[in-house]
């Protein structure tokens, strides 16, 4: 039993809120990336408070501007580690990603002044995922401040741009920080009493139908790209739904759940640069979001879906060119290895009950830990309600009780022994 850093947890609720409501009110809004220097300093700060040892990866502006579009490349990336090192072999990485993704809408409560209404706490970010990076920040001070001292080092890795893939937040950090961990906590992807252990992946293209454009009062020698886009969609949209059907590419989660293979096609469309009613249009372009299981693998999805689209685009004698928007990779890990054990144990003993292990239909920064660098990886936070939508928000019953299961975890964790305790 380690009530102790659970009990200054809850005493601490009021200092955990505060401090929440503080990193929702700098607006790390990304797209483009606004404000990360800001909240970074303040969580440096912090992390020095509790006595952590700080490193900022700050990604080089050339890289930036060669990875994003030109409406973020002129907003700096940071990642943020704090370390404490107890002395002992084996590190966990508990992983936040700090920014948030723009707030459109109406809200009752204002998106940026971490307001607190009763036992809810409103904003963008509060789920997603700033309340579970505060409650990991607390938890570690909590253990810090009631003496305890876990057999593991601890990381606490915040990170930039995972709302747009991550490749310049957990992806630079993994390939590029000398020191790796050897297991690690993404602090999304799972809530109360579901536990994370792998997500689907996704391959995201860009198609661009090529016609030749001209006044629409002279149609001749003209190729209406709107119109081929059209008659392209409407060719490749059911032979991708066959592709879907097949049963292997179906995946059975831990807890008895099947992941299928899904698609969304044009989530983005729209004309080139010379749209008007009396322009016949030389480019028309649309968006493919596919969704993947752990069952598939990147690479064979991203190939097969692009032949798709050219064969079928070279039999209608159209000109296509294919950009690709975003791949995450699927990943899913065995629950009965030390680290989902341990966690488990830490949920079941903080919040009661019987927890389970799921994988995600979407995409977290998991793949990057569980691919890039191999180590056991899974992914729990806090229960939010209203993710990117309107009134995001989170109940502070369930901060505190998240705060306390980090904070359990990392008191009870012993990689060293056989059974991971
Ligand atoms: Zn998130």
């Amino acid at each position: 039993m380690n009530t102790d850093a659970e009990t200054w947890l809850a005493e601490h609720e009021e200092d955990l809120c505060a401090f929440l409501a503080e990193t929702v009110r700098i607006p790390t809004v990304n797209p483009p990336g606004e404000n990360y220097t800001d909240l970074v300093e303040r969580l440096e700060a912090k992390l020095r408070d509790i006595g952590l040892s700080t490193e900022i990866l700050t990604v080089p502006q050339q890289i930036v501007a060669k990875t994003l579009l030109p409406g973020s490349a002129n907003f700096p990336r940071h990642n943020l580690v704090g370390r404490w090192d107890v002395g002992a072999e084996k590190t966990v990485q508990l992983n936040s990603h700090y920014d948030v993704v723009p707030a459109a809408g109406t809200w009752k409560h204002s998106p940026f002044a971490g307001e607190r209404d009763g036992d809810w706490l409103f904003g963008r970010g509060m789920a997603d995922m700033k309340g579970s990076l505060a409650a990991s920040l607390f938890a570690v001070e909590a253990v810090r401040r009631t003496g305890l001292k876990p057999r593991v080092n601890v990381e606490l890795a915040f990170v930039a741009d995972e709302e747009i893939g991550g490749e310049l937040g957990t992806g630079y950090l993994v390939s590029h920080r000398k020191r790796t961990p050897d297991f690690a906590i993404v602090c999304e992807g799972g809530a109360a009493g579901k536990i994370g252990v792998g997500h689907n992946g996704i391959v995201q293209l860009e198609v661009t139908v090529l016609g030749k454009g001209g006044h629409s009062a002279y149609p001749i020698r003209t190729v209406n790209a709107f119109e081929q886009m059209v008659a392209l969609v409407s060719r490749i949209e059911p032979e991708i739904r066959k592709t879907l059907a097949d049963s292997r590419k179906r995946f059975a989660t831990p807890s008895g759940e099947y992941l299928e293979p899904v698609v969304n096609l044009g989530g983005v469309f729209g004309p080139g640069k010379a749209a008007k009613v009396n322009i016949i249009p030389g480019e028309a372009s649309f968006t493919i979001d596919r969704r993947l299981t752990p069952s598939e693998q990147l690479v064979v999805v991203d190939r097969e879906l692009r032949e798709l689209v050219r064969s079928i685009a070279a039999k209608c004698r159209i000109r296509i060119r294919i950009r690709k928007i975003q791949t995450t990779a699927p990943c899913a890990l065995s629950p009965r290895s030390p680290l989902p054990q341990a966690f488990r144990r830490a949920v079941e003993g903080v919040r009661g009950g019987r927890a389970r292990f799921t994988v995600n239909r979407g995409a977290t920064d998991m793949h990057y830990y569980a691919r890039k660098l191999g180590v056991d990886t899974i992914g729990y936070g806090v229960d939010g309600k209203n993710i990117h939508a309107i009134e995001e928000r989170i109940s502070v019953k369930d901060l505190v009780a998240t705060a306390q299961v980090y904070a359990r975890f990392l008191c009870d964790f012993a990689p060293d022994s056989p059974k991971g305790r």
